[in-house]
């Protein structure tokens, strides 16, 4: 059980593999698609605990020389720092266009690696190895790279698109089970925008997506053809793509709010309480039958997600402060909101016209 998507992208397109015994290929389909390349593999300190040795004797079956770098786990390696090191690392082992970064991890090592790999030498050939699910079914899949600033997250980097993507599905099996439901949140997303029947089947099969069954290669397929399709249509977020934050302007400012203490909310359970919060929002302005509200969250709730705003330890939030992050996520203009919105399952639209004291209101009562 393994597929392929290709992704399709104006001048140039890459192969998204997906399916079990892909990091102990890595090696064979790496030099299939950049013969001759070398390779500086970027990883992460417990992915190299865990799934380094697999990948390295692969790369080395197939006659590929590699210089590693192990970073920290965890978001603060998104920054400056970080970037120099790798930066310092590939350029010293003298990598060079044509040689390829290798992302082994999840979306911190893909984006603090592609974002490597766009700026050395102006820009080296690039490959996602993701092994978490939110890396594996949206991180890795648009082309988004990047580190954090000390004013926020995700505010330097650089479109830039792999060679290859290999989704070892066999390798989430490690994962814990906490990331492992933050990452299913966004695979309920690409249901909830615009393929109500592919929500459905996840209430039928979400069971054999979290046990490794065949359904999780069908899940992360069906997730990163719905992701490349919007991408392909708008690479550079002018339209369309926005229907991917789905749950994400509530999510973003849960996040920000909590001061993204990975302790209290990962981003994955912050887009599920968004996306409880949205399709309850649209329920609130008569645009969605309160019934397919009620059904969104019986199902984030039956995987083990949160959907309220009180699921989230360590203390209240308040909705003034919520407001101030939503009011700083971009999303604004002259005074009103931008916000996916619904008609129902499957049914996601973008309002660019939203009240903010309506927001404020909702957010009130929700507390
Ligand atoms: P992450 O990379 O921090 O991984 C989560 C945790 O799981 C880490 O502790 C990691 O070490 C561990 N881990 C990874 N793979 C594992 C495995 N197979 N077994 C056991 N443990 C494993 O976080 P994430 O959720 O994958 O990604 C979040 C990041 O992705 C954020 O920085 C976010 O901004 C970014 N992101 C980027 C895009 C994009 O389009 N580029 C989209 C969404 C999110
Ligand atoms: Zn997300």
């Amino acid at each position: 059980t393994s597929q392929t998507i290709r992704v399709e992208l104006g001048t140039r397109s890459y192969d998204i593999l997906i399916g079990e015994g892909l990091l102990a290929q890595a090696g064979e389909r790496i030099a299939a698609v950049l013969p001759g390349a070398r390779v500086a593999l970027v990883t992460d300190e417990n992915v190299a605990r865990i799934h380094l040795e697999t990948v390295s004797a692969s790369l080395e079956r197939a006659g590929i020389g590699v210089t590693t770098v192990v970073v920290p786990a965890g978001e603060a390696s998104k920054k400056f720092d970080r970037l120099q090191e790798v930066v310092e690392t590939v350029v010293g082992a003298r990598l060079e266009r044509g040689d390829a970064v290798v992302a082994l991890g999840g979306g911190v090592i893909g984006d603090l690696a592609g974002f490597a790999a766009a700026i050395v030498r102006r820009g080296m050939r690039f490959v996602q190895i993701p092994t978490t699910l939110l890396a594996q079914v949206d991180s890795s899949v648009g082309g988004k790279t990047g580190i954090n600033s000390r004013h926020g997250k995700n505010l330097v980097g650089a479109f830039y698109q792999p060679q290859l993507v290999l989704a070892a599905t066999d390798a989430l099996d490690t994962l814990p089970r906490r990331e492992f439901a933050a990452g299913y949140a966004e695979v309920a997303k690409y249901g909830l925008i615009g393929d109500a029947a592919f929500f459905a089947w996840l209430e039928a099969n979400w069971q054999d997506v979290f046990s490794g069954g065949p359904a999780r290669t069908e899940a992360i397929a069906r997730s990163c053809q719905a992701k490349a399709d919007t991408v392909a249509a708008d690479e550079r977020e002018t339209g369309e793509r926005a229907l991917l934050n789905l749950g994400h302007t509530f999510g973003h400012a849960l996040e920000a709010a909590c001061g993204y203490d990975a302790d209290r909310l990962v981003h994955g359970e912050g887009v599920a309480i968004g996306t409880a919060l949205a399709h309850r929002f649209s329920v609130e302005l008569g645009l969605c039958p309160a019934e397919d509200a009620e059904r969104v969250e019986r199902h984030l709730q039956a995987v083990g997600l949160p959907t309220r705003i009180s699921d989230i330890p360590g203390g209240p939030l308040s909705a003034d402060e919520l407001m101030t992050h939503i009011g700083q996520d971009k999303k604004v203009k002259r005074g009103r909101l931008t916000f996916i919105l619904t008609h129902g399952i499957g049914r996601s639209f973008i309002a660019d016209d939203v009240s903010p004291e309506r927001v404020r209101d909702f957010l009130q009562r929700e507390l």
